[in-house]
Order: structure tokens, then sequence, then C-alpha cells
């Protein structure tokens, strides 16, 4: 298992009150390893501190804790592309993984770093406040759909403190539902998520893990992040994405659904009628190939192979695979899912 250590840790001195920003200096001051600095607010903006993140192992090893980068919560869902979810809401923008089609190469020039929102107490009352007003339920809350916070909590301990809170504020119609790619659940293991905690698991075939999500733990040690989660009464979301296109995958991806499927069916605590599922087919937005290239040169030009050019394509100029192609997937998608998993509630399959 790999743990993510911080190289640098900033605190932007008007959170140095808040217990995460306690908690990190108390780690991280006297850590040899990890060079910790308390800043200016207004420094946290510009090349102030030095050195200042300029490669892409530098901007996702180092953690600010400011408040510059307000909380902020999304509607979803329903009459939106994300269906996943009825709300998104990040305390932490940015993320130690390398996957190489991540949309957040865009926002690396803005945000060249791992910021960490310090202020829980103020988003868990604009959530209960928002639960108040939106009465439909079972309602799902994202938690980091801009950061991988299972990955993050051994060196942080954030997703801990929102559990705990969660957990004491919610009954389970209320759900708090965060996406990982790691198998770092040691640490969620000694909580009681009392039922109001989904846990989305991105799967894919080994081959494409191994070539495009560098850093992430291998598909087995997420199978067994699974059972170990749904053993600790954590519920279960499956994330089947992206959905690459390649000669000869319908087969691979069948199986793996297969695979994924038997191995639950092991798995003490899996009730699939509690599962809820999406699949994502691989999509890029306008000057993505450009934003790869610059970032993971070695894989560009076979990540974007097939989709079509943006000219072709007008809807949120994003590229597509064709069609004909899309069509194929999602009918493999949509077989799999109902051969696979018929008593989860498929959430989207696209
Ligand atoms: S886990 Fe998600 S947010 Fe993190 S690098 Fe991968 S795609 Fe980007």
């Amino acid at each position: 298992m790999r743990i993510f250590n911080p190289s640098v840790v900033i605190i932007d001195n008007d959170s140095l009150d808040f217990p995460i920003a306690k908690r990190f200096k108390k780690l991280y001051s006297d850590n040899p390893s990890t060079r910790y600095q308390e800043i200016d607010h207004e420094d946290i903006c510009f090349d102030q501190f030095q050195p200042f993140p300029k490669t892409l192992v530098e901007m996702k090893s180092t953690l600010v804790v400011t408040r510059r980068y307000g909380f902020a919560v999304e509607k979803v869902g329903e009459g939106t592309y994300d269906l996943a979810s009825d709300y998104i809401f990040n305390v932490v923008t940015g993320c130690p993984n390398f996957c190489s089609y991540c949309m957040q190469l865009y926002t690396l020039q803005e945000v060249p770093y791992i910021a960490i929102y310090p202020d829980l107490e103020s988003a868990m009352k604009m959530i209960q406040g928002i639960c108040q007003t939106d009465e439909r339920r079972p309602l799902i809350f994202e938690l980091g759909n801009m950061a991988d916070m299972v990955e993050l909590e051994p060196a942080t301990g954030i997703l801990s403190d929102v559990i705990r809170q969660w957990a004491d504020t919610f009954d389970p119609e209320v759900q708090l539902q965060v996406v990982t790619k790691s198998d770092n659940v040691r640490n969620l293991l000694e909580l009681s998520p009392k039922g109001t905690v989904r846990v989305g698991i991105t799967l894919n075939l080994p081959e494409f893990i191994d070539s495009y999500e560098k850093k992430t733990a291998p598909l087995e040690q997420r199978l067994s992040a699974i059972r170990e989660l749904l053993a600790h009464g954590y519920r279960i979301h499956l994330i089947f994405s992206p959905i690459f296109y390649r000669e000869g995958v319908f087969l691979k991806y069948r199986e793996l659904f297969k695979h994924v499927k038997k191995f639950l069916s092991d798995c003490r605590g899996f009730d699939e009628s509690d599962v809820t599922i999406e699949t994502l087919t691989f999509f890029h937005k306008k000057g993505g190939h450009h934003e790869i290239l610059r970032h993971y040169p070695g894989v560009a030009e076979e990540l974007m192979q097939y989709v079509e050019c943006p000219e072709k394509q007008t809807y949120h100029e994003r590229y597509y695979y064709p069609d004909k192609i899309f069509k194929e997937l999602n009918s493999l998608l949509t077989e799999c899912v109902e051969t696979y998993f018929p008593k989860a509630q498929a959430k989207s399959i696209k």
C-alpha cells in the first residue's frame, strides 16, 4: 500500500486556529521529510512561497491549508450531466494521484497545489441548511470530485473528520458519497458510518489502471478495500470508469464485471440491492490533448485515439468516441449491469 506523504505543507495564517491546521502543524512542523511553512493570506496566490510548485510531482505533494478556495456546494443529479449524486461539494481541491486523463489538468495553472479548506464546521452548517430546504430523500452529497479523499486520508485525517460529523448529524437517508481509486481505508475502518457513508470505488481493466492511473491502487487492492469497507458498515457505489475503446475490450469488460460480481458475492456485508452503480465512457474536454501532452507526453496519443476531433463535436466542446463506438460501448455496459448487477441501482450508464 502506497501512503501519500506531502513534501511541502503551507498554512495560511488566517487558518491557523482551525483544528485541521493545528493537526498539520503537529504532524509536519518537525517532520524532516516535509517542509512546513506559515504564510500571509495575500501571498498564497503569488510566487511568494518558494520554491513554488512547478512540476506535476511538486504540485501533487504540496498541501496548502487556506480559506482562499471557499467552500461551495453544486446541485447536480436529475437534469444535469452528473446523475450519480444530488449535490457535489469539495473541501479539498487537488489530488495526489496521477491519472493522465484527469480533468483537473486544466485547473493546475490556477491552483498548482492541493488546497484544503479548513472550516468544516461552516461547511457542515451549509449542508444542514440544504437538507432542510431540499426534502427529497434519499439525498446524496458527493465529497471531493476534485480530489481522492481516501488517498489523502492517512496524511490529513480530513475524511475521518467529515465522516464523524456526518454520521453524528444525519440519518442514512442523507448520504455522504466519496469517490476513490485508493485502498488506504485503514483509518476509515475505525469509524462508525452508521449507514450514512457510501464509498465509490472506481474500477477498470488492469491494463488501463497500469497505463493511465499512476500511483493508484491496482484493481485487486481496490477490491480488497471494498471487502474491508463492506465488513465495517460502509455502503458501496461501483464506478466503472473511464471505459476505453480498444480492439478486444468488449470481452475484457464483460470479464471484469463478472469478476467483480463474483468477488463481491463472497464479501461479508454485501447486499446487491443496496449497491449503486455508474459507468462512464471516456471523453475529454476541448484542449485536453494539449494538457495531456504537456503533463503525460508518453500516453497522450494513445489516450486520445479513436475520439473525434472537436470540430465534429459541439456538445460542451468535448471529445467523444464516434456515435457507432459509443453506442456499442453503451449497449455493452447496459448488458453487463443488467446481467451481473440486476438488483443494484444503476444511477448512470453512459
Ligand atoms: S483520482 Fe480523479 S481527481 Fe485524482 S488524478 Fe485521478 S482522475 Fe484526477
